[in-house]
């Protein structure tokens, strides 16, 4: 599943490749002619990435939301466009670009000067350019559930998935089912300022790279590789040796390490 780093990166990419122009849409797949009839010949204003949502702002006050969910992916090519696949829920095409968007959980048209209560509905995105940690603090705090699930929970704060949570938990030695209300405020600044660091890193190398820890190296390291994790998806732990406990927790699977993530 595509954490918040794929979505920011694509609504930069995108912007650059067709913002600022007026876009023929089209709904190959039929499933979203309509919102497609109202999108084409429309000017493409900007993007905006909350959390996992990614929302295209149009120039007649629509907003197009995105929501890739598990098996969605958008599929980038250059004019002249080859045929859509029947499966293009929506292809936008541009002067130079066209993008298709294939398989979303969500793709629906919303008014632009509704998207205050969109926002509002999501904690702190790590990515947003200046994003306040605080309400995320306060509510962690507040809670009894296991920092696994708080970090995950996109009410809370938004852009962290199952790898990043696993990774982030692993490097900073915390034991997943520590509970909300157990951390006290340091540690969760700490933790809050190092997912913002290695999302950043995602951003950039546009893959899940944590085997460097925080050290923005990894940017031009990582242009080559794909993802690179610690103990997400190993069986076992690169510290201590010890095998990697795998458990689930509200129907994701889990890793830790007993050893290294004792407390
Ligand atoms: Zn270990």
């Amino acid at each position: 599943m595509p954490e918040g780093h794929t979505i920011h990166r694509a609504a930069r990419d995108h912007a650059a490749l067709i913002g600022g122009q007026r876009i023929a849409a089209s709904s190959p797949q039929g499933r979203f002619s309509a919102g497609a009839a109202i999108l084409n010949g429309t000017v493409f204003v900007r993007t905006e990435a909350i959390g996992k949502h990614l929302l295209y702002h149009f120039d007649m006050g629509q907003t197009l939301h995105i929501h890739l969910g598990l098996g969605g992916y958008f599929s980038i090519g250059t004019q002249p466009v080859d045929p859509p696949r029947e499966v293009t829920r929506l292809r936008l095409e541009g002067a130079t670009h066209k993008i298709d968007i294939i398989g979303p959980n969500t793709c629906e048209l919303m008014p632009t000067d509704e998207m205050e209560n969109f926002r509002l509905r999501y904690g702190p995105d790590l990515l947003a350019e200046n994003p306040d940690p605080d309400r995320a603090i306060a509510r962690i705090r507040k809670s009894r559930a296991p920092i696994a699930r708080l970090l995950m929970d996109q009410k809370v704060m938004s852009g962290i998935g199952n790898i990043y949570r696993t990774e982030i938990l692993w490097l900073r030695g915390l034991n997943p089912m520590t509970r909300g209300v157990d951390l006290d405020e340091a540690e969760l600044r700490g933790l809050w300022d190092d997912m913002r660091a290695l999302l950043q890193i995602g951003v950039e190398s546009n893959a899940i790279i944590t085997t460097g820890g925080l050290n923005g190296e990894l940017v031009q390291a990582s242009k080559h590789g794909g993802e690179r994790t610690n103990i997400y998806g190993k069986e076992t732990c690169p510290t201590c040796d010890g095998a990697i406990t795998k458990e689930t927790l509200s129907g994701r699977t889990l890793y830790h390490c007993a050893t290294c993530q004792a407390a």
